[in-house]
């Protein structure tokens, strides 16, 4: 990446233009960096700001307003329009361009639909990664599984993203909340944000380690007699064939007719095709999803998010492990593609 000073127009239409305070570090943006393109792309996709000139069709929010930028826009329920995608013209004559947003930068412009006002008392450092990691990771548990209380839940990689579901499932009263991972630093965050029970998939065998903690009620059985052990939902926060395929074995069989079997919900961003065992779809009644952003609804989501944290709910100071300034950007990336951040890094301005 390279950094450049360029002009934003006066926004126009649906256009804010918004001056940033901090933006989040997602591990998603490195597959685009690792990926080819077809042209210069600008990048990030979370970040907090204040507003400072907007088009003429914009009524969400207004210059001055603090707020939070998201990927993803906050109601489409609402308007058949599609949100615009921002680009920004370059010293040399060329474009560079995002699907949505971008907020690696001072300023940004973009679209109406991401961009959130929150209350002027936010604090608007911690509050960066909310756009993405907390709407994917609690989006996924509230919005995508829409999780029960009483419900049994695991979640494979519990960095950035997943500690959002950690937290989520314990908002939404699941039990237990078992959080998997490699790295034992980071299942000892998940403990601080509502894990019950941790399992190093390093060290111990996952699957069996997850039914072990989700036997069903005592003499229940499925099909063909096999027992009922397994979580109701595994969230797949890692993403690749191995922890799909664990995720997928540690879902609850079914009950025929009394209960269907577990749900894998598809959280983080598979970058190769994943091989399941088809016939426990049949057999078990197994389900899966996926879910972008946590299938979130910004517009209600951010505030409600911004709420728990103000509460004590959702531990963002814990969450940002990392900060830095945007000339640090390329080596702040390099940490996280080699796996050296707990929670989410972030960039101050
Ligand atoms: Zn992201």
């Amino acid at each position: 990446m390279r950094i450049e000073e360029v002009e934003l127009p006066d926004p126009t239409g649906h256009q804010v233009v918004v001056r940033e305070i901090a933006s989040g570090i997602c591990h998603s943006q490195l597959h685009t960096i690792h990926n080819p393109r077809p042209g210069d792309i600008v990048l990030g996709h979370e970040a907090t700001g204040e507003v400072l000139a907007i088009g003429d069709q914009v009524t969400n929010v207004a210059p001055g307003d603090k707020v939070l930028i998201t990927f993803q826009p906050r109601d489409l329920r609402t308007t058949d329009r599609m949100p615009e995608m921002a680009r920004v013209s370059l010293a040399d004559g060329g474009v560079a361009k995002s699907s949505n947003i971008f907020t690696w930068s001072t300023h940004t412009i973009c679209d109406d639909q991401y961009v959130i006002a929150v209350p002027p008392d936010t604090p608007m450092d911690v509050t960066a990664p909310v756009g993405c990691a907390v709407l994917t990771g609690a989006g996924a548990v509230l919005r995508a599984a829409e999780v029960q209380p009483g419900q049994s839940v695991a979640i494979w990689g519990v960095g950035g993203v997943g500690l959002n579901a950690v937290a989520a499932a314990r908002m939404a009263g699941a039990d237990p909340i078992i959080a998997v991972d490699l790295d034992e630093a980071k299942l000892d965050l998940a403990t601080r944000f509502g894990a019950t029970h941790v399992v190093n998939a390093a060290t111990t065998d996952p699957v069996a380690a997850v039914r072990e903690l989700t036997p069903g009620p005592a003499g229940s059985f499925g099909f063909r007699g096999m027992p009922i052990a397994g979580v109701d939902y595994a969230f797949d926060v890692v993403a690749k064939p191995q922890s799909f395929a664990q995720a997928f074995a540690a879902t609850r069989n079914s009950r025929n007719a009394v209960h269907g079997g577990g749900t894998t919900v598809v959280v983080g961003v598979p970058m190769e095709s994943f091989e399941l065992p088809a016939i426990e779809m049949l057999m078990n009644e197994k389900q899966i999803r996926g879910t972008i952003g946590g299938t979130a609804v910004p517009g209600e989501d951010i505030p409600k998010f911004v709420e728990w944290f103000k509460n004590g709910d959702l531990d963002l100071d814990a969450l940002v492990t990392s900060r830095v300034g945007i000339d640090e950007i390329n080596e702040a990336c390099q940490m996280l593609d080699d796996g050296k951040v707990l929670g989410r890094s972030i960039i101050e301005f």
